[in-house]
């Protein structure tokens, strides 16, 4: 798996970055939090789903498929 590395920007929201690609964060739910990809108006549907765990560290899961590069 690649890692994957949290980064705020400039206007304050939290984006996330795994490979090449960048995600936005689009919902949480207890200690869930659900990403789509920063190409989604484009009809992009890869997700991640992060998991944090106690010992500070994300497990993650990805679904869907990048309709671009
Ligand atoms: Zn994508």
């Amino acid at each position: 798996m690649e890692d994957i590395q949290y980064i705020k920007t400039a206007a304050g929201n939290c984006v996330l970055h795994c490979g090449e690609h960048r995600y936005l964060r689009n919902a949480s739910y207890k200690d869930k939090v659900y990403w789509k990809c920063s190409k989604w108006r484009k009809q992009c549907r890869a997700r991640i789903i992060t998991n944090a765990t106690d010992n500070g560290q994300a497990r993650y899961a990805i679904s869907g498929v990048h309709n671009h590069t």
